[in-house]
C-alpha cells in the first residue's frame, strides 16, 4: 500500500468509517476521508506533501490521528 500524500511505501490501518487510514514512515499516520482520495483521482491533483506534512504535525498536537477532509487538503496548485 502507498502513502496517500508522498506514495512512498506505507501501512495500511484498517478503520471503520468513510475514510483511508496509512501509517507512512516518512508522513506518519493519518487518515484520508473517502470523498478526497474521489476527488483527488478525478482531478488529477496531487497533496502538497511539505505543508500536508506541517499541517499533519499541529494536529497531532491534540492527541488523535489526524483526519484530512475535503476543504482541509492542502494541494499542489
Ligand atoms: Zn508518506
Amino acid at each position: 500500500m502507498n502513502c496517500l500524500i508522498c506514495v512512498g511505501a506505507a501501512q495500511r490501518i484498517l478503520c471503520d468509517g468513510p475514510w483511508e487510514e496509512r501509517d507512512c514512515p516518512d508522513c506518519g499516520r493519518y487518515r484520508v476521508s473517502d470523498d478526497l482520495i474521489l476527488a483527488l483521482m478525478d482531478q488529477g491533483q496531487i497533496f502538497d506533501i511539505a505543508k500536508t506534512r506541517g499541517w499533519l504535525d499541529t494536529r497531532r498536537v491534540e492527541g488523535a490521528v489526524p483526519s484530512i477532509e475535503v476543504h482541509q487538503a492542502l494541494l499542489v496548485s
